[in-house]
């Protein structure tokens, strides 16, 4: 039976590699960190991990994974509302909710599956969705399990958003939902004129905050904190597998009703199986270390201002962000991944995005920074960016 589609299947997959967007992992031995090990032994500086705040591997989160595993075992075996809760998720849930200003959090097994089940408990036909072009695809996913209307604004694009905002005008209730940082560019969204429009407009304001918690605002709390717009923001989705630690496991934080209707009727919370204590506990012990110093995201916004100054000091043309990540523009694609190819010779691992991941013409290497990275790692790499630079003439 299987023979027929196993055709079809090898040859998709071969078109994929002929395509050249046959993707392919490549094995770490090591702790995740500034500094990483390959399977080949090669060490290498990595720029390409979302370990934002450099807790990926931080004793203070492994030592509180170690003790739950003592005080409350390895897995739940079940879901929240059957026998998963214990006092762990809901302190949990309570650090959230306290370190975004928001009045309640539900926990998810990640961020995809908290965007996943956000939308299909709140809306219903009647409803509109106004969703910018660049959300993440957990976003999109999500938006297409409900029933609401689906509307698009350009990226970032306060027009087009009035725009839809008004074509939505007769619908019963209308949200307008954008990443925080966007990841390919690292631009923030304008959340601030968002919830202007919003308020023109009557409508609710979702932010998914993945890839800027612990990074943007002065003490890392997020755009609402970047625009001075704590509590305006009525949903808030993020994830524990970014900067908060980078295990896994995701939340929605915001009102209260919106947050206790999900707990009754949002599917991937109601139907898959709870957070392990032992992650509980490394995020409650996270947020517990957040609470009394911000010194991480100190670090991370000097790193991240330094490499940027010196990448547009050696010539190189970048995206503007206010984020940790930054774009470094190649336009061609081949010189995307000629560029990274040699960068990892140097001992620098980065990514090289083109064309369908970025637009045509757009291609890049991205560099994530992280509060992990010495004075020294960032020296390197800015070293062996301007050689390989030098090299392919780029600069
Ligand atoms: C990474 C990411 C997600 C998914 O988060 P997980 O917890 O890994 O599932 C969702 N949205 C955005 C914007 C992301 O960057």
């Amino acid at each position: 039976m299987y023979g027929k589609i196993k055709n079809h299947l090898q040859q998709e997959l071969k078109a994929i590699e002929e395509a050249g967007l046959y993707k392919r992992e490549r094995t770490i031995v090591s702790p995740q960190d500034a500094l990483i090990r390959l399977a080949d032994g090669k060490e290498v500086l990595n720029f390409c991990a979302n370990n934002y705040l450099g807790l990926s591997s931080h004793p203070v989160l492994m030592k509180a994974a170690r003790e739950a595993l003592d005080t409350h075992g390895y897995g739940m075996s079940s879901v929240r509302f059957i026998c998963g809760t214990t006092d762990l998720h809901k302190v949990l849930e309570e650090k959230i909710a306290d370190f975004f200003g928001t009045e309640d959090t539900i926990l998810y097994a990640a961020c995809f599956d908290a965007n996943g089940g956000v939308f299909e408990p709140l809306l219903g036909e009647e409803d509109a969705i106004i969703s910018d072009s660049l959300n993440h695809a957990s976003i999109i996913d999500g938006v297409r399990l409900s029933k609401a209307q689906r509307y698009r604004y350009a990226n970032a694009d306060m027009a087009d958003l009035e725009e839809q905002l008004k074509k939505a005008s007769t619908n019963r209730f209308r949200i307008i939902v954008t990443d925080g940082v966007f990841s390919m560019d690292g631009n923030v969204a304008p959340v601030d004129k968002i919830c202007e429009l919003a308020r023109k407009y009557d409508a609710l304001v979702m932010v998914d905050e993945c890839h800027s918690a612990g990074v943007v605002g002065n003490t890392g709390r997020g755009v609402t904190e970047l625009y001075n717009i704590r509590g305006e923001v009525d949903i808030i989705t993020g994830t524990l597998g970014k900067a908060f630690g980078g295990a896994i496991g995701g939340f929605t934080t915001g009102r209260k009703e919106i947050i206790e209707m999900l707990r009754q009727r949002s599917r991937p919370y109601l139907f898959s199986n709870s957070l392990p204590p032992m992650i509980t506990k490394a995020g409650i012990a996270m947020f517990d270390m957040m609470r009394e110093t911000t010194e991480l995201q100190d670090k991370l916004h000097q790193n991240t201002d330094f490499f940027r100054n010196e990448i547009i000091r050696a010539g190189f043309t970048i995206k503007p962000s206010r984020s940790a990540i930054v774009a470094i523009m190649l336009f061609d694609a081949r010189l995307s991944q000629d560029f990274a190819a040699r960068l990892l010779n140097e001992g620098i691992y980065v990514i090289g995005f083109y064309y369908p991941v970025v637009p045509k013409g757009e291609a890049r290497i991205r560099v994530q920074l992280s509060a992990a990275h010495t004075r020294e790692n960032l020296d390197k790499a800015i070293a062996s960016f301007i050689k390989v630079g030098k090299e392919l003439k780029v600069i």
